[in-house]
């Protein structure tokens, strides 16, 4: 099963994926986190794109996604979330997965107002180590600023200051909102409301892939 997870910045596209890439047994394939790894070890190239809030060229993302796509944990299936980001990227992901003989079976749109995504980036919290997500409204440490599952301190990523966060924002309005349109007339489109808790959330991912995707029952 070949999943995308789309929205803006802030939806809650990362949480998703997690809780479903471990119900369903997939990985998890997410261009943002390749790129802070990346940066965390010593990649400076990137620095000058993620860290303002600017697309990182397609080039660039394409050659990562091709990569991770052709490994052996991808064979029965993945999860994409912030990938693609751009109608390049669209075209390039359809034809790198045809040359697999795979397709993408369906994209989950998660949808939430304005407000909503800017509260959420504001209370974002990230592990310093494992990654692990947190929030400091909705998904609270236990302890405050220790990750419950690492120990390790939490942090808040460069790209959620204020600044970064609209030129982030106005990014998405302008090169990757376009894509609904593209996967729309695909057919493969679902939206989902993403103003909810992330369990109610999740559940209603799962029924609509249990229902697009029937095999996964
Ligand atoms: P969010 O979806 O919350 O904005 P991500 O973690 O998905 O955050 O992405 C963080 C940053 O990584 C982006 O702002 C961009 O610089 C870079 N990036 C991630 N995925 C892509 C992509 N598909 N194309 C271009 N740049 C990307
Ligand atoms: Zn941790």
């Amino acid at each position: 099963m070949q999943l995308i997870i789309f929205g803006p910045p802030g939806v809650g596209k990362g949480t998703l994926s997690d809780l479903l890439s471990n119900k369903f047994k997939i990985p998890h394939i997410s261009t943002g986190d390749i790129f802070r790894n990346e940066i965390n070890s010593g990649n400076s190239e990137l620095t000058q794109y993620v860290e303002k809030g600017l697309l990182v060229p397609d080039m660039v993302v394409n050659k990562v996604i091709e990569k991770s796509l052709k490994e052996e944990n991808c064979k029965n299936g993945f999860i994409l979330d912030g990938y693609p980001r751009t109608i390049d990227q669209a075209e390039f992901l359809e034809n790198a997965l045809w040359k697999l003989n795979k397709k993408i079976d369906l994209v989950l749109n998660l949808a939430a107002s304005e407000d909503k995504i800017i509260e959420r980036l504001t209370a974002r919290r990230n592990c310093s180590k494992c990654g692990a997500l947190y929030n400091l409204i909705t998904m609270k440490p236990k302890k405050k600023d220790v990750c419950d599952k690492c120990g390790s301190a939490l942090i808040m990523r460069k790209d959620d200051e204020p600044e970064t966060i609209k030129k982030r924002i106005s990014v998405y309005r302008q090169e990757t909102e376009p894509l609904i349109e593209y996967y729309k007339k695909k057919k493969i489109l679902i939206e989902i409301d993403a103003t909810p808790k992330p369990k109610e959330i999740f559940n209603a991912a799962v029924r609509v892939i249990e229902e697009k995707i029937p095999k996964q029952q």
